[in-house]
């Protein structure tokens, strides 16, 4: 264990290290931002984080969990090992709006800070390449390969409009339901028919009744794909998709059950048939570690940054942030890089993602995701804390 002196002397050496790179990591970035590619698509990018691994001396292993644009990079050897997430995919039409071009330059940055205090700290330092966040869910994949296997402690940091430590995520699973009915004339012999849409209609006035009777942070949205074919034919085919979201797992297995009794009820009161198909994987609810997003808050403000207090909009979204965050603890703080009134997704939020003001905001993001490394590195009880918090809070 290494005494506050020379861990504060560790920390000092990281921010020197990104302030180096910052150069350096600032032509990633743009790069990223100018060459701008989709979920699972991203091989200029893979590229381009994968060779700059090598040169500082990483082990690199591409198309990790059969996916061609994931990635990892090792450095250094044994336990603790601690991961920095990046991502680096972008949106069909804005670009990098999301600015994960931030998020990849950041966590590899944190990951070649860390680097260069290895000879003096033991554990292991990973960065993970993770593609497909806004599309498709990598991370999913990731987990499931078992990428995190031997993995303390996860972090990395998404750009905002403001600047929390803790945003919880919602899980999702994903629903189509198809009813199958009975063509007929639907002037001539409308009794002959049995009404698919009929059947969608109702699953879909029983799936809004119900949600007047669930809790506040759920949400279940859907649209219907398939109606029928003209207006004189009694459709005897209809077709729906439906999102089901909640902050904790088991109530997303309840609310679910629930959706899937609308449908049924719906066949059975139009005499169709149903069929119900979960497409896709699970995205679990984040799982947050206060502690740990503690550690990250104390390091970020002895830079002199501060986190906004006050009221947090509980805009909540789905992430595959989620799936590690429940697989290791896992930390994804929030920093500001735009005024409040832009949000993410927004064209405004792509230019803040280039701009000079983004890269100070998420430099200062890197060198606290480095120094936190540092804690859990030299500090078996801060790793122990955070560990006994994670392995306390039933899954969610
Ligand atoms: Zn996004
Ligand atoms: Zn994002």
């Amino acid at each position: 264990m290494a005494s506050q002196d020379e861990v504060q002397q560790l920390k000092n050496q990281v921010q020197v290290e990104v302030d180096r790179l910052t150069p350096d990591l600032v032509a990633v970035s743009r790069f990223l931002h100018a060459n701008p590619e989709l979920a699972y698509e991203e091989r200029q990018a893979a590229e381009l984080l994968t060779d700059v691994l090598e040169q500082h001396g990483f082990a690199v292993q591409r198309g990790v969990a059969n996916l061609p644009t994931a990635f990892t990079g090792l450095a250094g050897s044994g336990a603790p090992r601690i991961a920095f997430l990046a991502e680096y995919d972008a949106l069909p039409g804005l670009g990098h709006a999301c600015g994960h071009n931030l998020i990849g330059t950041a966590s590899l940055g944190a990951a070649l800070a860390v680097r260069s205090v290895l000879d003096r700290v033991a554990g292991s330092v990973f960065l993970v390449g993770c593609p497909a966040e806004e599309k498709g869910g990598g991370k999913i994949a990731l987990v499931e390969a078992g990428i995190f296997a031997g993995t303390d402690a996860a972090m990395l940091v998404h750009p905002s409009n403001r600047t929390e430590m803790v945003k919880l995520a919602l899980g999702m699973r994903e629903l189509t339901v198809e009813f199958f009915g009975k063509a007929s004339h639907a002037a001539a012999a409308p009794d002959q028919g049995v009404n698919a849409l009929d059947a969608a209609v109702l699953a879909y006035v029983g799936i809004g009744v119900m949600r007047q009777q669930v809790r506040s942070d759920a949400r279940i949205h859907g649209i219907i794909t398939h109606g029928g074919q003209a207006p004189n034919i009694i459709p005897e085919y209809a077709a729906a998709r439906y999102y089901v979201r909640a902050l904790d797992l088991a109530y997303m297995d309840d609310l679910f059950g629930r959706v899937v009794g609308c449908c049924e009820a719906a066949a059975q009161a139009t005499g169709c048939r149903v069929k119900l198909t979960s497409v896709g994987k699970d995205y679990q609810p984040y799982k947050p570690v206060y502690s740990f997003a503690e550690m990250f808050q104390r390091n970020l403000e002895s830079l002199g940054e501060t986190v906004d207090q006050g009221p947090v909009d509980r805009e909540l979204g789905s992430t595959d942030v989620g799936n590690v965050s429940q697989t290791v603890p896992t930390i994804q703080p929030m920093i500001q890089i735009c005024p409040r009134e832009v949000a993410c997704h927004m064209t405004a939020f792509a230019d803040a993602a280039a701009s000079d003001a983004g890269h100070r905001a998420m430099f200062a993001a890197t060198k606290a995701m480095a120094m936190t490394a540092l804690d859990l590195l030299t500090e078996p009880a801060a790793l122990e804390r955070v560990a006994a918090e994670f392995r306390g809070r039933a899954a969610r």
